[in-house]
């Protein structure tokens, strides 16, 4: 789950990482007041969205007046802002913050991650901040510093001061930087966080170190344990699709491709993608109806799947262990009879009660196209799909 820039700077300010004087607001006029009440007579107005790359799209501007607030914040209100990460639908602008400008003599680049191959966190740091780390990585690899955390002892004094060194920072601001690299060590940890990242983390220049920006990621399957930052997810930046399904308990992630797929497993989920990919055919999304899911559950996963416009044909793939196929059979089926459609529908299944299960397609009367292999079926839907296009089948009206 990720967060606002002003929800993980409010955050980390809490575990001792100075930021700047900020307030949020919810239309131009706010942040106008916002301003006033900060003081100050230079502010940055930033949108809130869960992307990085704002300020190339015009999402950080620098401020001297009120009229230049109306004007910024104007601009931004209730616009989709597209960055290298929101994707080409870009992500919209609900809310911006007012902060008090910074006088900026040098920023680095600092990011904490979950490195899977040494299991621990890694602190990964850079002269060379404002560029994303992407393009630090690809152009100036030689400027980036990495330091594990020993999970037993944590991040250690003696490891910031390494880092602050490698860095050429004032050996005046050795304490205040250990202090940040800490506060966010310490964020990262005690919240189940998998990402912070402060891009950039500003020396100003009267020699204080400021978080600048600030983006954190949660692992959401450690959110119950911390109410307080499931609290923050804010379903407006989030793909409305997988909103849907993660308030219905499904795992999906929707994807670019023609081909809608309900399969029971992550493992037989990314190996019908490829088989698709195979046969020619792009798959829709990636959808995992998970173990021991009832008639509901996969017509639920059915009308999921249906509310995706660029859907032209679905293959429900299921190997059932826990699951059972007379449920699947009869899930889908259910969801065809409310709803029916009219792009090939591609069932093939496997295990637990599948002659049961092999009955209710047939007897349904419903026109499902049944194969027995994972490949039988990619290539009838791939195929299936083939023929619709060919007959001149157009996006669906959902
Ligand atoms: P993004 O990473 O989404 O582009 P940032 O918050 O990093 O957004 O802002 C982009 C740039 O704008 C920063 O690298 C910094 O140079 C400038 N900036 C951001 N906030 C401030 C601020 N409070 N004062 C002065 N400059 C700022
Ligand atoms: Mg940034």
């Amino acid at each position: 789950m990720d967060i606002h820039e002003y929800q993980a700077k409010e955050i980390l300010s809490q575990f001792g990482v100075e930021v700047p004087a900020g307030a949020l607001a919810y239309s131009p006029e706010q942040a106008a007041y916002r301003s006033r009440e900060l003081g100050g007579d230079r502010w940055v107005v930033k949108a809130q969205v869960h992307a990085g790359g704002r300020g190339k799209a015009g999402g950080v501007q620098v401020c001297g007046s009120d009229a230049e607030i109306l004007e910024a914040s104007e601009a931004m209100f209730g616009r989709k802002i597209v960055t290298h990460q929101t994707g080409p639908a870009g992500k919209g602008i609900y809310r911006v913050y007012v902060e008090a400008a910074v006088d900026i003599a040098r920023e680095i680049y600092l990011g904490l991650v979950l490195d899977r191959s040494s299991q621990r966190v890694m602190i990964v740091c850079s002269g060379e901040g404002g560029m994303e780390i992407e393009e630090i990585s690809a152009e100036r690899p030689d400027s980036i510093i990495r330091a594990t955390v020993e999970p037993a002892v944590g991040l250690q004094d003696f490891q910031c001061r390494e880092i602050a060194f490698a860095l050429g920072l004032d050996a005046a601001l050795v304490q205040s930087f250990t202090r940040t690299l800490k506060g966010c060590y310490l964020a990262f940890r005690d919240l189940d966080a998998t990402m912070v990242e402060i891009n950039p983390l500003v020396v100003t220049g009267a020699g204080r170190i400021l978080a600048l920006d600030a983006k954190m990621t949660f692992d959401d399957n450690a959110m119950f344990r911390h109410p307080q930052v499931a609290e923050l997810r804010d379903k407006s930046q989030e793909d409305p699709r997988e909103c849907r399904a993660a308030d219905r308990g499904l795992n999906y992630v929707g994807l670019t491709g023609n081909i809608g797929c309900i399969v029971n497993g992550a493992g037989l989920a990314m190996a019908t993608m490829d088989t698709i990919k195979l046969a020619g055919g792009e798959p829709a999304n990636f959808l995992d109806i998970g173990g021991g899911a009832t008639p509901e559950r996969v017509a639920k996963a059915f009308r999921l799947v249906m509310s995706d416009k660029n859907v032209q044909a679905v293959l429900v793939n299921i190997f059932a262990g826990i699951n059972r196929c007379d449920w699947v059979a009869q899930g889908v089926i259910d969801a065809l009879r409310a709803d029916p459609v009219d792009i090939p529908v591609i069932v093939r299944l496997s295990g637990t009660n599948v002659e049961e299960g092999q009955k209710i397609l047939a007897k349904s009367g419903l026109p499902i196209i049944r194969a027995s292999t994972l490949e039988e079926a990619a290539e009838r839907a791939v195929n299936a799909w083939k023929n619709d296009q060919a007959k001149g089948a157009k996006l669906r009206a959902v």
